[in-house]
């Protein structure tokens, strides 16, 4: 069952998105060569409570930390460890926080030092694909426009569409119905109706689509050992239209990088 939210609820959804939204920024000036993914883990921990919210992650399903952190081949669902960053990896950083009642859930692929020409454009693809969905998140449109759009842009690319793990609907719980995977058909589907809140979270392969599983229970990773990126926003629907209740905005401004790209998705700028 979908649960529509009312405009009281996407705000508060927005709330915990926008922690996370500042977690990944804070996390963007500690990302470099060198680093642990467990330094991150902490550091992202104490600063989700210290903005009053809960972890979204830590113990949900049993999983032992707050954030998922997924080096290079791996896909989702890494867990954070010892083993310093390098010069030229990928890290995808996936942060849930809970505050009020309410879920936020949202993920970027960072670089580590200089990357690789082809790595970096598997990074800007999947990003641009995250929003090419997004544009499909309207009113008369079904869950399988989103999934269409998003696997054509890549698979144009020759990328591979990771088919397991989907994107979801978002609120009192983590995952809420719909499950918005990252391929489909267009015109199939649930229907998109005003008030849905959902996570869009392309996961895209430099190559093979196929993936595979550590024997941790977690940690998904490519089958042939190529990079893969992850991308997540939070967005409702609102006025018929798709709304960003999740920035990048706080990870530009610690790269120094200038974007529009969220701008055509919200009715207001985020205060940085
Ligand atoms: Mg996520
Ligand atoms: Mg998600």
């Amino acid at each position: 069952m979908i649960h529509i939210k009312s405009a009281e609820e996407i705000e508060l959804i927005r709330e915990s998105a926008l922690i996370v939204s500042k977690t990944l920024g804070m996390l963007a000036s500690e990302i470099k060569p060198g680093v642990t993914g467990l330094y991150l883990d902490e550091l992202a921990e104490a600063f989700i409570r210290d903005h009053g919210a809960e972890p979204g992650f830590l113990g949900m399903y049993d999983f032992p930390n707050t954030l998922n952190l997924s080096p290079n081949a791996q896909v989702v669902h890494g867990i954070p460890n010892n083993e310093p960053l390098k010069e030229g990896d990928i890290l995808s950083v996936d942060c849930g926080s809970l505050k009020n009642g309410f879920y936020g859930d949202h993920a970027y692929t960072f670089e580590v030092g200089d990357v690789a020409p082809e790595t970096k454009k598997l990074l800007k693809i999947s990003k641009e694909s995250l929003y090419v969905g997004i544009r499909e998140f309207k009113l008369g449109n079904r869950v399988g426009d989103v999934g269409y759009a998003i696997q054509h842009y890549c698979e144009a690319q020759g990328y591979g569409i990771v088919r397991e793990l989907v994107g979801h609907g978002l609120g009192k719980k983590l995952h809420e119905a719909p499950e918005m995977p990252n391929y489909g058909k267009r015109g199939r589907g649930k229907k998109f109706v005003e008030g849905m809140v959902v996570a869009i979270e392309p996961m895209i392969n430099m190559g093979t689509r196929r993936i595979r599983q550590l024997k941790d229970g977690w940690t998904i990773l490519t089958a042939d050992g190529k990079p893969s990126a992850h991308f997540e926003h939070n967005v409702a629907l609102v006025n018929g239209k798709p709304e960003l209740l999740s920035t990048f905005q706080y990870i530009y401004e610690a790269l120094g990088i200038v974007s529009d790209e969220e701008e055509e998705f919200r009715v207001k700028k985020p205060q940085l």
